[in-house]
């Protein structure tokens, strides 16, 4: 059965499209964090939304799970298929064409397979931007990002890719075509459907398009890096800095100590002072340059800091962002560790990080901690290690590590993935934490789009 919907399969896109050997297949198989191993039966690469559509019909007829992927960037293996053999991996990096660029409308419309930051050169050659900015942007794809309502290091101005869509298309798991794409920025004429495929992973249906907001591009920018005594002041001066510049605040990230320590190992100089809390701050307007590094330079100089640099130049601002940017991969060649990318209400995070950080050292006495991230939208990197003796594997704790930070995060009315989604990673966290009102609405939705449930089964919302 398997050899006939294959050789179909290959007549409807091409049988160079449906990939088979196992060298050919691998980079599908396995996860960003090889954390998970799956085996697929194929990998499709449909190269327009007619043969996605003829695909899913087929599958169906077929009884063939799909898994949908895009850039295969997930940290929580949300695109990697099961070791069933049974699943078709559906790669959509093929679907790259721009459909539209309406620039009077402040709009684009995208092929789901362009990747992100193809997606950023587009409105740029618009002369307009379009903001989502993550470190993962050369390889993941529009399609992923809706699929995990991406954000990133613009949010806390332009708000997560749940705000920056305005229309989208979608193969339903009966291969009919959901046509929502539309330049509409008010439309009161039923629910707002896209925003159902919007953090959906896949499991309700396969993202072929998407209309997105574009911005005017900002041509005035003004970056600080500050030490700050404790994250209460922290929190305090993003309060501050939003009543003072409004919508002009357009990131403000943080970060340990710890974290300018470790990246002071590799880094030596470039990291310039370690401080309590470290505050990467940054201002953009439309336009006067002079105007808004002399407003930042007189905010701060009111305050108390432990230490600060304001990039003078572009190439420094940027190096700026690069320590930022740095912190992940700087971890990653320290040690494994146990991550978590939580989110809080902004004003929550000094009693998450004073009550999280006093019950793991009480636990796990010597733990280390790396808390860095968005702090504008709440949302922290928290990742925990240690060494036990006796060369325990560090991940022997993960459970009882994971059951204490998200024990305070839900007392905080958090949210245990605040942007890399659920996947298979933390779908028993889920079960435990989520709402069960809300959990079982999400799969009654999903018992009515795909009562097969063939659309990237195994996850979160069919586990
Ligand atoms: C270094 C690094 C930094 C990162 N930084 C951030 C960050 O700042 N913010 C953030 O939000 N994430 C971040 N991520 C996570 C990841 O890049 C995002 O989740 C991204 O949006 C995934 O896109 P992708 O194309 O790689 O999707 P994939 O990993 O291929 O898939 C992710 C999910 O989307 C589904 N999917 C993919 N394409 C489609 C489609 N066309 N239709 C339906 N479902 C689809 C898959 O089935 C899967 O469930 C980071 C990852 C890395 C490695």
């Amino acid at each position: 059965m398997s050899t006939e919907f294959l050789s179909t399969l290959s007549n409807l896109i091409g049988a160079r499209h449906v990939l088979q050997a196992p060298l050919d297949i691998e980079p599908f198989c396995v996860d960003l964090r090889q954390r998970y191993l799956g085996q697929p039966l194929a990998v499709a690469l449909p190269g327009t939304r007619a043969e996605v559509a003829e695909l899913v019909r087929l599958a169906r007829q077929f009884h063939v799970p799909l898994v949908p992927q895009g850039g295969n960037t997930s940290t929580c293996g949300a695109a990697t298929p099961d070791g069933s053999g049974r699943a078709l991996v559906v790669g959509l990096r093929r679907l790259d064409r721009t459909i539209e660029v309406d620039a009077a409308n402040n709009s684009m419309t995208l092929e789901a397979g362009v990747t992100l930051a193809r997606a950023q050169q587009i409105a740029e050659s618009a002369d307009r931007l379009f903001p989502l900015s993550l470190a993962s942007e050369g390889s993941c794809q529009i399609g992923g990002n809706l699929a995990t309502n991406a954000g990133g290091l613009a949010v806390l101005r332009y708000g997560t890719m749940r705000e920056l869509t305005l229309g989208l298309e979608v193969v339903l798991p009966d291969g009919r075509v959901l046509n929502q794409l539309s330049g509409l920025r008010k439309d009161t004429s039923g629910l707002d459907l896209k925003q159902l495929f919007i953090g959906s992973e896949g499991q309700l249906g396969l993202i072929t398009a998407a209309t997105l907001k574009l911005f005017a591009r900002p041509r005035a920018r003004a970056t600080a890096l500050v030490g700050v005594a404790d994250a209460h002041t922290a929190i305090d001066w993003l309060g501050a800095l939003r009543e003072r510049f409004a919508d002009r605040l357009t990131a403000f990230e943080i970060m340990s100590a710890d974290c300018l320590a470790l990246l002071r190992d590799y880094q030596g100089d470039k990291v310039p002072f370690i401080a309590p809390w470290t505050l990467l701050i940054e201002l953009s307007d439309s336009d006067g340059q002079a105007a808004l590094e002399e407003a930042l330079v007189e905010w701060l100089s009111a305050r108390d800091m432990e230490d600060g640099v304001i990039a003078q130049s572009e190439s420094e601002r940027l190096a700026l962002w690069q320590l930022r940017e740095d912190m992940s991969e700087t971890q990653k060649r320290r040690g494994p560790s146990i991550k978590h990318d939580i989110g809080v209400p902004s004003s929550a995070i000094p009693r998450f990080l004073d009550e999280a950080g006093q019950a793991l050292r009480t636990a796990f006495p010597g733990c280390s901690i790396m808390a860095f991230g968005h702090a504008g939208d709440g949302n922290l990197h928290y990742n925990v290690s240690f060494t036990r003796p006796g060369n325990v594997d560090l991940f022997d704790d993960e459970a009882e590590v994971n059951r204490i930070v998200y024990d305070i995060v839900y007392r905080l009315n958090g949210t245990l993935a605040a942007e890399h989604g659920v996947g298979q990673l933390k779908t028993h966290w889920l079960e435990a934490y989520k709402d069960p009102l809300a959990l079982s609405l999400m799969r009654s939705l999903k018992t009515l789009l795909d009562p097969d449930n063939l659309m990237n089964p195994g996850k979160w919302l069919a586990p």
